[in-house]
């Protein structure tokens, strides 16, 4: 009788079980014979802050894919039509369980830690005895350990990622310059409260209702909540000077406020009575505020794609395994973007490691070049935003006006 032989599965360790960690486990889950090893230091899921997902993750055209007019031009002008079209269709293959909750998560706000603990149940119930999950920190040194030849790393460690300055040759070691771009576009503070009657705010809203704040003018954006027909999720930022920024706890409730920026609070009262004053509602529960700077950043190279051209001329682990940074390990956008990011990232890094007949450098090739135009993409509308932001901030002074424009 012959010998039974079996492949091997191929492993994939995903350190970070974050959103977009966990969507790129329930990816592969689902898509081939893989030994799933998911790290996570965290052992709940506790953080309550409300996100929103762009509808661009369940577009069903190249059409609907589109954020919104100022979007629109850059995803024309930045990808090929057959990269768009692929990407749509690629969204037909997600798994129904999945793409039913990436459907829920479109409709409205949520808070992240729904989103977390929805994809790691999701994972759990599914029963597959693919995915061991590790709970503990990885450091980079275990990460570079634990990749065995052709085993595949990713990390979705966020914003501090731990593999970002080991990914590529030029970036290691000391005096090593850092693997990143980054743009600091302003310091605010995020704020967020429950208001009991459904509530859209346009931009004449958001001018209207700050009509006498001359600073600290709090520019929401406004969904309603989806699992609560009627009441409305208000977040919006408020833009603060660096030194106010470095005077504040990361988080304050409204009565730090009022005690100790007195001209935030008088801008928020007046911004809340007029949209109670229109429609008769009531806050619910307490204002929610925390401090932070906003950075608009990309990692130089995504993946592990220069220490494999190196081969054998070099003497490490990233040179046989595959290494690749995903969500806010390799791009982060404030404005309410980067999860939505980071899902599309999962989606498009899962979708070419289930190429299998793929050759790795062409994977490596095109993880790059796809997450290089994510990166034109979003920076073109975070700086638009930022500059819409600026000129909104100074509409009634002609002079302050002016000054922020720049016409050839
Ligand atoms: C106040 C605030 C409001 C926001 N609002 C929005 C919004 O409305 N819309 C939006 O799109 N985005 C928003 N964001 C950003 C959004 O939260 C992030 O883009 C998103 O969480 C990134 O997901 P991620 O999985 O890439 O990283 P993270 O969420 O940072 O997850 C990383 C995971 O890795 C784990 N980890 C890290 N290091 C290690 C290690 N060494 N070993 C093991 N585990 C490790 C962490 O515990 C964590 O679970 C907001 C951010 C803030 C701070």
């Amino acid at each position: 009788m012959p010998l039974e032989t079996t492949t091997p599965r191929r492993r994939v360790h995903i350190i970070g079980g974050g959103p977009v960690g966990l969507m790129l486990t329930a990816l592969l889950q689902t898509m081939g014979d893989y030994s799933i090893h998911l790290y996570e230091k965290r052992t709940d899921y506790t953080r309550t802050r409300m996100v929103k997902l762009d509808t661009y993750l369940v577009a069903d055209s190249v059409e609907s894919y589109c954020i919104d007019y100022i979007d629109e031009e850059n995803v024309q002008a930045v990808f090929d039509r057959t990269d768009l079209e692929e990407g749509v269709a690629s969204r037909q293959t997600i798994a129904p369980d999945l793409r039913a909750l990436l459907l829920e998560w479109t409709l409205g706000f949520c808070p992240l830690n729904t989103i977390e603990r929805a994809l790691s149940d999701l994972i759990d119930r599914r029963g597959t005895h693919s995915v061991e999950r590790i709970t503990g920190v990885v450091s980079a040194e275990d990460a570079l350990t634990m990749a065995g030849p052709d085993d595949i790393l990713i990390d979705c460690t966020g914003s501090r990622s731990l593999l970002r300055d080991h990914i590529s040759p030029a970036f290691g070691g000391e005096g090593g310059q850092a693997n990143v771009f980054k743009v600091r576009l302003e310091y605010a503070l995020v704020i967020t409260f429950l208001y009991s009657q459904t509530y859209a705010c346009n931009e004449s809203c958001k001018y209207y209702k700050n009509a006498e704040n001359h600073t600290y003018k709090f520019i929401p954006a406004v969904h309603r909540t989806f699992y609560d027909q009627g009441v409305s999720h208000v977040t919006g930022i408020v833009n603060i000077t660096e030194d106010e920024f470095n005077s504040m706890p990361t988080r304050v409730d409204s009565g730090w406020m009022r005690e100790n920026f007195h001209g935030v609070t008088a801008s928020m009262d007046r911004f809340i009575d007029q949209i109670k004053g229109e429609t008769g509602g009531e806050i619910i529960g307490e204002l929610e505020i925390v401090r932070i700077p906003l950075d608009l950043y990309h990692a130089r190279n995504v993946s592990s794609r220069k220490w494999h051209a190196l081969g054998s001329a070099a003497d490490h682990p990233f040179v046989n395994s595959q290494a690749f940074l995903a969500g806010d390990s390799a791009i982060g956008s404030p404005y309410f973007q980067s999860i939505s990011l980071g899902f599309e990232c999962a989606m498009f890094l899962a979708g070419l490691i289930g190429q299998q007949d793929l050759e790795l450098r062409e994977k490596f090739d095109r993880y790059e070049n796809f997450m290089y135009k994510q990166w034109l993409r979003v920076y073109m509308r975070s700086k638009m935003i930022k500059h819409n932001k600026d000129l909104f901030e100074t509409l009634d002074d002609t002079l302050a006006l002016l000054q922020k424009l720049h016409i050839y």
